[in-house]
């Protein structure tokens, strides 16, 4: 039987990071397996829908190289799923339930729920819907339910729980799972308003699109005893279960956005890279080798295995992800690079391209926390220097410096060539010449270059300004102290 997976979000507006790794975790476990990765919207809450979420979710998977089999990324392909236009197929099914008389039509308004939970709460210290005392079908009989149905009242369906049964099933990440069935609710399966909830449309679908493996987060674990029942009810048999561990705040709270971020879009319009936040979710959860951190999308592919994943909560560590970032901007493809930044780089006037913007990032990426960080940790490599760090300046500047320094400019400026090895071999002969130290020359040729007391390597900053930027620069600088 080939695998097939899906991932299954609700639209809410943004994709957070934890729905990241579920997508992530499903889309390895296909392509590890040869099989299929479907994409469902759940859409059925009609309260809770956000304009615009369907696209913005899509595109933010795309951008973290997630791309599923059925879905509008691949024009001629069907789908994704979304459940608000399968509504039909979602309402036989629950007929069919309610014909086996596995489910019940209840009536009962939402002040008569609450009085019912006041109640339990304090005679019988909780319990879920009390179907014997309440307005339905089983106390009301078959003939009242279909007159108060066809004159309108308001109901929705319920399935009917066995009772003092124990529901189990295997989770392949947590084992062996038993429930009580006394402790589950008589769930509603279509609301007032015809749509389904989320329980039995997923059931449907799962089943209908031939899930083999469920794989989600462990929030979804509750409502898997739920699930199980309903599949019972309609005698289909359950896909393999597998439920991903929290993701945790560093305190081991549940991951929150009072603790910063959840949002992938947050993340990656802050600058970090998609595969950098890929990698970093990748591991939450379980690492694939245990003796190293990073990951190609394909190495991931190759060694992904769901037995392995960890139960307990992962703790989602900022400072982790900063330097998983910091691995891939070491690598990132200095024209990739320089691509993302031309749009910034002319919306600031400077008139250099792109293969300029790719050597300056090559050059200073090391610097660098986010590829955007060049045009301001490098602002000396786009425009000439108006402030000069004071401290360095009074470090590396003295009353002699000008003089000691003259004659070495003149040679930068008759120089036959530019390029960084040579100017290193200038520099090389004159401090040995003058007898005086590296820094001597160098610290007062970095601050009228650039005005900052770090950068990297002063002889391939300068090969990459060109002689006419430098001198332009030394002479404004010597100028000025006149
Ligand atoms: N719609 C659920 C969500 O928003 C899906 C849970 C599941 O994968 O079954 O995460």
């Amino acid at each position: 039987m080939s695998v097939r997976v899906r991932f299954a979000p609700s639209p809410t507006g943004y994709l957070h990071v934890g729905g990241l790794r579920t997508a992530l975790y499903n889309y390895l476990f296909a392509r590890r397996h040869g099989g299929v990765c479907i994409l469902r919207l759940e859409d059925t809450d009609r309260t809770r829908l956000v304009e615009g979420a369907m696209e913005k979710l899509i595109e933010s998977l795309a951008a973290c190289g997630i791309e599923f089999d059925e879905s509008p990324l691949k024009p001629g392909n069907h789908g994704p799923y979304i459940q608000s236009e399968r509504l039909d197929l979602y309402k036989t099914h629950a007929e069919k339930l309610h014909q086996s008389g596995k489910a019940y039509f209840a009536f009962d308004t939402a002040e008569e729920l609450q009085a019912m939970r006041e109640r339990r709460q304090e005679q019988e210290g909780g319990g879920g819907y009390d179907r014997k005392k309440m307005r339905n079908e089983i106390t009301l009989g078959a003939e009242a339910t279909q007159k108060l149905i066809a004159d309108g009242a308001d109901h929705v369906l319920r399935l009917l729980v066995p009772e003092n049964d124990t529901v189990e099933f295997e989770d392949v990440v947590r084992g062996r799972i038993s429930v009580r069935s006394g402790d589950i609710d008589d769930q509603v399966l279509l609301k007032s308003d015809g749509f389904p909830t989320y329980h039995l449309a997923n059931v449907v679908d799962d089943h209908l699109m031939e899930i083999t493996h469920i794989i989600r987060g462990e929030e979804w674990l509750p409502s898997t005893a739920k699930h199980i029942l309903l599949y019972d009810a309609f005698g289909w048999e359950a896909p393999r279960m597998a439920h991903l561990p929290l993701l945790l705040n560093p305190d081991r709270s549940k991951l929150s956005k009072r603790q910063g971020d959840v949002a992938v879009e947050d993340y990656l319009s802050k600058g970090y890279l998609p595969e950098a936040l890929v990698n970093f979710v990748a591991l939450l959860g379980y690492n694939p080798t245990g003796d190293r951190e990073v990951y190609s999308m394909q190495e991931m592919i190759d060694l992904f295995d769901l037995s392995k994943v960890n139960k307990a909560g992962a703790v989602f560590d900022l400072q982790k992800l900063d330097w998983m970032n910091f691995e891939y901007l070491k690598n990132l493809d200095p024209q990739r690079a320089a691509r993302e930044l031309m749009p910034a780089v002319r919306a600031a006037g400077y008139d250099v391209d792109a293969d300029y913007v790719a050597r300056c990032f090559a050059l200073l990426r090391e610097r660098l926390r986010f590829t955007a960080d060049l045009l301001t940790v490098g602002d000396y490599m786009f425009a000439d220097p108006r402030e000069f760090e004071e401290k360095f300046r009074k470090k590396h500047w003295k009353d002699n410096t000008a003089e000691l320094v003259q004659p070495f400019v003149e040679q930068l400026r008759r120089a036959e060539t530019f390029d960084h090895e040579s100017l290193h071999k200038l520099a090389e002969a004159y401090t040995a010449e003058h007898e005086i130290g590296f820094g001597k020359l160098m610290n007062p040729i970095r601050l009228m270059l650039t005005g900052k007391g770090a950068g990297a390597g002063m002889f391939e900053t300068m090969e990459l300004l060109g002689r006419d930027t430098c001198m332009r620069r030394i002479d404004a600088f010597l100028g000025s102290l006149a």
